[in-house]
C-alpha cells in the first residue's frame, strides 16, 4: 500500500484523467501500490483500503433523494462498511435445471468486455458467457437470477449499498456506493489543490514546481498563509 506523495499523486491524476471510467479502478489500485484482484468485489474492498489510507476514514458525497429530489449529504465511515459486510461464500459448481454449472467471479477484464457492448442486456450476456461454463445463453431468467444471487454472496463487496434517510421527506432508500468513484473524486480534488498551491507559491517566490511539491504540506500551508495574509 502506498500513500501517494504530491508528485506521484499528480502523475496518477494525469495518467487517469482521460481513461474511460471502466479502466479507472485498476489504475487506482496500481497508484495505491496494490496488486490486481481476481474479482470485482475484492478489487473494491482493496480500493476502500487504499482510499482510507490516502484520503482518511470517511467517504463523503451527495446523493439525490428518489422521493423529493433533495440532495442529501452522505458521510460513511469506511470501517463501518467493511465491518458490515457478510463473509464471502465459496465459489462452487451449482446444479441448475438438471445440469451442473461451473462459474467464477467476474473481474476487471470481464467488466470491460461487458462495457464494450454498449448495452446492459448484451453486457450481461457477455459476462455470463465469460464466467459460466457451457452455453450460458440457454439459461432462463430464473436460472440467471439464481446465479446472480450466488455471485453476489460469493463477492459481497461487488455491490456496496448503504441506507440513507432524506431529511426533507423522510424517505429511506438504499444507495449504491462505488469506491473507485469516491477515490477518483478525492484524487482529482487533491490534484487541483496541489496545482493551485504550486501556482500561488511560484508566483510569490519564484520557486519551481519540483521545489514546491517537495515541501511538507505543513510548510506549504505556512507559506501560503504568509502569501495570503502577510
Ligand atoms: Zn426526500
Amino acid at each position: 500500500m502506498v500513500v501517494l506523495a504530491p508528485t506521484a499523486l499528480l502523475a496518477a491524476w494525469e495518467r487517469m484523467r482521460d481513461l474511460p471510467p471502466v479502466q479507472r479502478p485498476a489504475e487506482l489500485l496500481r497508484a495505491f501500490g496494490m496488486p490486481r484482484q481476481d474479482s470485482v468485489g475484492r478489487r473494491d474492498a482493496a480500493l476502500l483500503e487504499g482510499f482510507a489510507e490516502n484520503f482518511g476514514p470517511l467517504l463523503e458525497g451527495l446523493a439525490r433523494c428518489p422521493g423529493c429530489g433533495t440532495e442529501v449529504e452522505l458521510s460513511v465511515p469506511v470501517a463501518e462498511l467493511t465491518a458490515g459486510m457478510p463473509p464471502a461464500r465459496a465459489v462452487e459448481p451449482v446444479d441448475v435445471g438438471g445440469r451442473t454449472l461451473r462459474w467464477r467471479l467476474p473481474d476487471d477484464d470481464d467488466l470491460a468486455a461487458a462495457a464494450r457492448t454498449g448495452s446492459a442486456e448484451r453486457g450481461a450476456l457477455v459476462l455470463l458467457s465469460r464466467c459460466v461454463s457451457g452455453d450460458a445463453r440457454t439459461l432462463d431468467a430464473t436460472e440467471r437470477a439464481a446465479l446472480a444471487a450466488l455471485v453476489a454472496a460469493a463477492d459481497p463487496f461487488a455491490d456496496i449499498t448503504f441506507a440513507l434517510t432524506c431529511p426533507c421527506c423522510a424517505q429511506v432508500w438504499e444507495a449504491a456506493l462505488d469506491p473507485a468513484e469516491f477515490a477518483w473524486a478525492r484524487l482529482v480534488a487533491r490534484a487541483r489543490r496541489l496545482l493551485g498551491e504550486v501556482d500561488e507559491l511560484a508566483r510569490a517566490y519564484g520557486w519551481s514546481e519540483r521545489q514546491i511539491l517537495a515541501l511538507p504540506q505543513a510548510r506549504r500551508d505556512s507559506y501560503l498563509e504568509l502569501v495570503r495574509h502577510g
